[in-house]
């Protein structure tokens, strides 16, 4: 795999007050079962949170909570200091605002465990596409920038395979151009390295070491504790729906509280 980029310029300018996204005491039911229950997160612009814990503590629903790919029933939703407006409540709650669900959704992108490419579209085609019918961008330009990030996550050479084609790293690291391309404030990871095996995991890690070191906001839910310990300025530790510690990541690996978290760590070496 070539060198990545350079990391000279901070990505987006200086690290603001107002968090990217910021989530406050958000509840979130299915039906019966009480999968977030009151929790707080927030992402400064530039800075990396690490979610982990168990499986089945709720880390998914909270990353899709945070753009509204879930719905919620308690609590607020602020991108950029703006908050999700509401209509309903309880089971029956929505974000009121269509163009608001849309700026947030297209300003926070998503990889995902599985690539999720479409596999009937080229590796081009793939991180065209949103930025073309989503955004509406010059196509010319949107054509520029997908060749860039592609050459940026060390698949240049791949613009023209079929997803089928690629080695899961390296779909994985179409799957970053494509939400790169949607120039977003800010990248959400669901365990984006679960899916590969221990020597293409690495290639995944380092293009996500490259974008922190580049400024990105970003939120990873993880199992790779050492990835989290690396990249991280903070991380979350969620067990059934609550944070249950949470802190910079010298602190909370080199020292953990709580004995949840103590029995968590050993529980992934
Ligand atoms: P994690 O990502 O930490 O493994 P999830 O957020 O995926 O946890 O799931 C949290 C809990 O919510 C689990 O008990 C899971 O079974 C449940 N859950 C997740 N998605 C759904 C769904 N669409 N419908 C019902 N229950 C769900
Ligand atoms: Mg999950």
């Amino acid at each position: 795999m070539p060198e990545i980029w350079t990391t000279d310029q901070p990505f987006g300018g200086p690290v603001t007050d107002t968090p990217v996204i910021e989530i406050r005491n958000l509840h979130k039911a299915y039906g019966p079962l009480e999968v977030l229950r009151g929790v707080d997160i927030s992402a400064p612009k530039g800075h990396v949170i690490s979610l982990i814990g168990s499986s089945g503590s709720g880390k998914s629903t909270l990353l899709r909570c945070c753009n509204l790919l879930e719905d919620s029933q308690q609590g607020e939703i602020v991108f950029k200091g703006e908050p999700v407006i509401w209509k309903g409540e309880g089971h029956n709650r929505r974000p009121s605002d269509a163009r608001q669900v849309l700026r947030i959704r297209t300003n926070l992108s998503m990889v995902f465990q599985q690539f999720n490419l479409w596999a009937h579209m080229t590796i081009l085609q793939n991180v065209m596409e949103a930025p073309l019918t989503v955004l509406k961008r010059d196509r010319a330009e949107v054509e520029a920038a997908a060749r860039g990030y592609l050459d940026k996550v060390g698949i240049g050479d791949k613009c023209d395979a079929w997803p089928a084609q690629l080695s899961g790293g390296q779909q994985q690291r179409a799957a970053i151009a494509r939400a790169l391309c949607m120039e977003p404030e800010a990248l959400l990871f669901d365990e984006p390295t679960s899916a590969l095996d221990p020597e293409l995991e690495q290639e995944v890690v380092k293009v996500i070491k490259a974008l922190a070191e580049e400024g990105r906001t970003m939120i990873i839910v993880t199992h790779d504790m050492k990835m989290a310990h690396d990249v991280s300025d903070h991380v979350v530790f969620l067990h059934q729906g609550q944070i249950e510690e949470q802190g910079p990541p010298d602190v909370l690996f080199g020292a953990p509280k709580s004995e949840r978290l103590q029995g968590f760590l050993r529980s992934t070496v």
